[in-house]
């Protein structure tokens, strides 16, 4: 698998590089009512019903190799998300894109994973309504790649269970398509899949289909189609990579809903975040998949989903030198904002 090593032994020395510096925030840093401080160090207010209440909505955009990947389509999933849990992002999009942007900058970091929480936040004096009496707040951090896999097993493929003993929360209770951090399923699933020998759960709808797992989405390959499910299933911008990936090597693509018997009739099998990317899995529910190996469409999606993040179509350079970018200086004041802060 040449590309895969490539890609990997770039990401390696970019590593090597930033293990060496001293900057305070290469291990990360966050971004707090205006503030950037070192991640490790950042608090949240114990009021906030983000916190109390897991009242949120999140999303988690990338940085590869330099370039910001795909960021306007998690901006939009998450201005989605606001609206469903009616949230308003509490700095206009651009500017937050400008601080974004510049936390990477300064954080030096090449290969990042970024986060931005939207919180019902903390209670003000005036209003009555539960739109009225909070100040939605917004927190954001960076910090070095994350990976669901590690690139170590990605070129042999995971271990995955069927969960027997949860399944994911129906549509009608939590919207599965506002990202959100109600993982009590998600997270029950996880030591399932541990007790089980493995290490990743597929959830089920409790009626027999498959949705998906511990912040991934799975999708099937049998007999040259991808199957992905349709419903019960946060929208993932990896999954929607993937199938802009298969589309460009003419394979078909069925969003419906996803029996569970398919996974154990599946040609290939693999799992897909931002957070990791083209996740190959080769046993389930400890049995191989097929002959147990990384089948050859799932490495021509793997390649391809990483080339992406070259493309100027989908990704765009961060400058790292200091010089001004996209209308933020250096001193990482946005625009001419002096001490902006989270609150509407
Ligand atoms: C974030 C997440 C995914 C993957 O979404 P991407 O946009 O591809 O990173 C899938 N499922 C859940 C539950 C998630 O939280």
């Amino acid at each position: 698998m040449a590309t895969m090593d490539k890609i990997f032994a770039g990401y390696a020395s970019r590593q090597a590089v930033l293990e060496k510096s001293n900057n305070i925030f290469t291990k990360g840093v966050a971004w707090i009512e205006g503030e950037l401080v070192p991640l490790a160090e950042a608090r949240v207010p114990l009021l906030d019903e983000g916190f109390m209440h897991s009242d949120l909505t999140y999303d988690v955009p990338s940085v590869w190799d330099g370039r910001f990947f795909r960021l306007d389509d998690h901006m939009d999933r998450l201005e989605a998300s606001c609206a469903k849990m009616r949230l308003k992002l509490p700095l206009p999009r651009q500017q937050v894109k400008d601080i974004l942007v510049d936390m990477v900058a300064k954080s030096e970091i090449k290969d990042a994973f970024v986060e931005l929480i939207v919180t019902r936040g903390l209670k003000g004096v005036r209003g009555h309504t539960p739109g009225e009496m909070f100040k939605n707040n917004l927190y954001m951090l960076i910090q070095p790649f994350v990976w669901v896999m590690d690139p170590g097993v990605q070129a042999t493929g995971g271990a995955a269970v069927i969960a027997r003993t949860v399944r994911r929360v129906p549509p009608g209770a939590i919207d599965p398509t506002v990202k959100n951090l109600q993982w009590g399923d998600l997270t029950r699933a996880l030591f399932e899949a541990a007790d089980r020998g493995a290490t990743y759960p597929f959830l089920t709808d409790g009626d027999t289909n498959l949705t998906e797992g511990s912040g991934f989405n799975i999708i099937l390959i049998k007999d040259g189609v991808l199957y992905s499910p349709d419903r019960g299933i946060l929208h993932g911008v990896t999954r929607k990579s993937v199938m802009d990936v298969a589309r460009s090597l003419d394979i078909e693509i069925r969003v419906e809903t996803v029996p569970i018997e398919l996974a154990y009739e599946a040609d290939e099998v693999f799992m897909c975040t931002t957070a990791g990317g083209i996740m190959p899995i080769t046993t389930l529910d400890g049995q191989p998949i097929q002959d147990g190996k990384v089948g050859t469409i799932t490495k021509k999606i793997w390649d391809g989903y990483w080339a992406m993040h070259y493309d100027p179509k989908y990704s765009f350079a961060i400058q790292y030198d200091g010089t001004k970018q996209n209308g933020v200086a250096k001193n990482g004041k946005a625009n001419g904002v002096n001490g902006v802060n989270g609150h509407v």
